[in-house]
């Protein structure tokens, strides 16, 4: 991971001696992981899912490598996501906003070229008045629900909204809609929602579809229309629960040691007193916490990992610090400053995630800001 110099996106270089943590982003990997799911939905295409700052491993960095093996579509979910990305990318990228248009987006919308996906009558309103007032023709994505009650236009406003498109006014750059179950594959909702799906297809004719996320690219061809928008597959998460990850991991976190000690049996060990040694033990804390996106759900329960061996967590995550048995590690083998790994080829985030009793999404999302990241 080149040899503890963090190369900056200008190529100016950083020295990283004495970070807490490193989170290692895998931009090969990440790249690897697109063109695995294109290939899957190939001809329709893969666009990038990179809200919440590409699910926490930097929306610039990963929609700047993406671009570059193809992408042009990409998805955020709040509109000042739009206004940080856009610039970054050339014009010929689309970046929507999944959440919609909100009152008072309109002007910066049209001015910035971003494409808000219209969630509701009232918002094909506003978006096709602001094209009226600037007298041209508007991009949009329409989304609709089609049974998960929770953003798209609903089904009574169907008929209405069929008109107003083809009275024109907004070029309607494709028909949408999420799928809730998508990462069960025995799940009947799929079918469900593909079923309804078609029927929007059918009353707004000539338009093409995007639908699938990443669990959906995994249910077939019938899921994919001509766009499919995936998120966790892209940064190494599982689109299918219960079965073999077909991606490759994109983040390793190392955490370093802060300090270690010898305890007899009996002692305390953190908040609360929650562990007590059964017997003597070796004891480090490592520098990263709650605060960093380790869930203080992993309390007594997950693990960090040192030469293949597991070393417990022991008593309660703290918000900086979590302490770790490393008394199965030879003597000495862990000083101040060494790293364990927290994710890597030992733990993957699935078992971070299933240890927490959490989603990946969820541990992706939240690794912090206190870790020195290496882009690679
Ligand atoms: C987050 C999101 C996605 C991506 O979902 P993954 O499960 O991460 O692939 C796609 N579409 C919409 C509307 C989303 O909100």
């Amino acid at each position: 991971m080149d040899g503890g110099i963090l190369r900056d996106r200008t190529g100016g270089t950083t020295v990283i001696d004495g970070a807490s943590g490193y989170l290692g982003i895998d931009l090969g990997a990440l790249a690897r992981n697109y063109e695995k799911l294109a290939a899957e939905v190939a001809p329709a295409r893969a666009a990038a899912v990179v809200k919440a700052d590409a699910y926490g491993l930097g929306a610039g960095w990963v929609a700047e490598k993406l671009y570059a093996h193809g992408c042009r579509h990409f998805f955020v979910a709040q509109f000042v996501e739009a206004l940080r990305l856009r610039p970054l990318l050339a014009a010929d990228a689309a970046v929507f906003v999944l959440n919609g248009l909100q009152p008072g987006n309109e002007n910066a919308c049209a001015r910035d070229n971003i494409v808000p996906v219209v969630n509701s009558l009232e918002q094909w309103h506003a978006w096709s008045g602001m094209a009226k007032a600037l007298g041209r023709t508007l991009p949009a994505g329409l989304q609709f629900d089609t049974g998960m009650s929770r953003l798209g236009v609903p089904p009574e406003e169907r008929a209405a909204l069929a008109g107003l498109v083809s009275a024109g006014g907004i070029d309607v750059l494709f028909l949408m809609s999420h799928l809730a179950s998508a990462d069960d594959a025995q799940s009947e909702q799929n079918e469900d929602q593909r079923t309804e799906m078609e029927r929007v297809a059918a009353e707004f004719p000539g338009l093409d579809v995007c639908f699938a996320n990443s669990g959906g690219i995994f249910l077939g061809k019938a899921y994919h229309g001509v766009l499919a928008r995936p998120g966790i597959a892209l940064y190494g998460g599982a689109p299918t629960a219960g079965r073999a990850n077909p991606m490759e991991p994109v983040v390793s976190l190392d955490v370093a040691v802060v300090q270690t000690r010898s305890v007899p049996s009996g002692t305390r060990v953190g908040y609360g007193a929650s562990h007590v040694t059964a017997g003597p033990a070796r004891l480090a804390t490592i520098a990263a916490g709650y605060a960093d996106g380790l869930p203080r759900s992993l309390s007594g329960r997950g693990a960090a990992y040192c030469d293949g061996v597991r070393l417990p967590i022991v008593g309660r995550v703290s918000m900086d610090s979590i302490t770790i048995d490393i008394s199965a590690l030879p003597e000495g083998r862990l000083t101040l400053g060494s790293r364990v790994e927290i994710l890597g080829p030992n733990q993957g985030l699935e078992d971070v995630a299933r240890d927490a009793g959490t989603i990946a999404y969820e541990i992706l999302t939240g690794l912090g800001q206190r870790y020195r990241r290496q882009y690679r």
